[in-house]
Parts: C-alpha cells; sequence; structure tokens
C-alpha cells in the first residue's frame, strides 16, 4: 500500500486524480477499520461516522470509501456516487432525529473553504438550531 499514493491517475483534464487509498488519509483509515470510529452507517461505498468534535447535538460525517480529495476534484464519473452519498445524507439525518426539526449539509472544499480533511465528507449536523451565515 506504500506505493498506493503514487498510482494517482491523471484526469482527461490532466489534473492529478487521488482514486486510491491514501496511507495518510485518516478518513481512508476510519474506512479500512485501522482508526476507530463511532459508525451510524455503512455499506460498501460509503460510511457515516459520528464527528470527533461535534458542534452540534447530532454531528456526523458521511464520506465515500474511495478517495476523493474533496469536492473540487470530484470527476464525472463520480456524479452517481455523489448523488447517492446526498441521498444517504438525508437518510442519516432522519436516523439522528433530524427528519422533522431539520438539519444543515456541509462540505467544506479547499482552503478557504475551511477543508481540514483532504477526503470528501458530508457534515449532517442538527439538533439545534444553527445560525447563518459561516463565518
Ligand atoms: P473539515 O474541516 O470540513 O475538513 O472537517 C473535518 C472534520 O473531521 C472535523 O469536524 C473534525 O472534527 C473531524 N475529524 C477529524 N478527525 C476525526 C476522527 N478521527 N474521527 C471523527 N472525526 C474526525
Amino acid at each position: 500500500m506504500g506505493r498506493a499514493f503514487s498510482r494517482a491517475a491523471l484526469s482527461r483534464s490532466g489534473r492529478r486524480r487521488y482514486n486510491f487509498p491514501m496511507s495518510d488519509c485518516i478518513f481512508c483509515k476510519i474506512a479500512g477499520g485501522e482508526i476507530p470510529a463511532q459508525k451510524v452507517y455503512e455499506d460498501g461505498e460509503m460510511l457515516a461516522f459520528r464527528d470527533i468534535s461535534p458542534v452540534a447535538p447530532a454531528h456526523c460525517l458521511l464520506i465515500p470509501k474511495k478517495h476523493i480529495k474533496s469536492l473540487l476534484e470530484l470527476e464525472a464519473e463520480d456524479a452517481p456516487l455523489a448523488g447517492r452519498l446526498l441521498h444517504r445524507a438525508q437518510e442519516v439525518a432522519r436516523e439522528l432525529g433530524c427528519g422533522e426539526s431539520g438539519a444543515r449539509f456541509v462540505i467544506n472544499a479547499g482552503t478557504d473553504g475551511g477543508q481540514t480533511v483532504g477526503h470528501l465528507h458530508i457534515h449532517i449536523l442538527g439538533g439545534r438550531a444553527l445560525a447563518w451565515p459561516p463565518g
């Protein structure tokens, strides 16, 4: 697995793709079971788990198991997966008890977007009224 990162392919646009598990990616390690997490949903292609530093009574992260660096790196071929992630996000929100009261779904992307973990993830937040706009 040490060579996995170096196998990153080039997309049609010529940008690097990070579609292989990355040995230094914390969310890949959670998906692979190397790092424990409080899982709330898992299937063959995605995983939802409790955020380690919750900012709301309900705060989970939903990730694809495939290493996609950020929403800004999403390729057209991953659009069906992204659609399934969105659908699963609302189901997770319902399971967290936010189906009636509402929830916020956040995807931070890149430095200015506030992304701190370089693996695409959807924050699912709820359990209290959330302020807007973000800082
Ligand atoms: P972002 O800033 O949008 O990239 O969000 C990354 C999120 O990952 C933060 O809310 C962190 O609290 C969360 N996080 C980092 N490490 C872990 C971990 N080991 N288990 C669960 N959540 C984590």
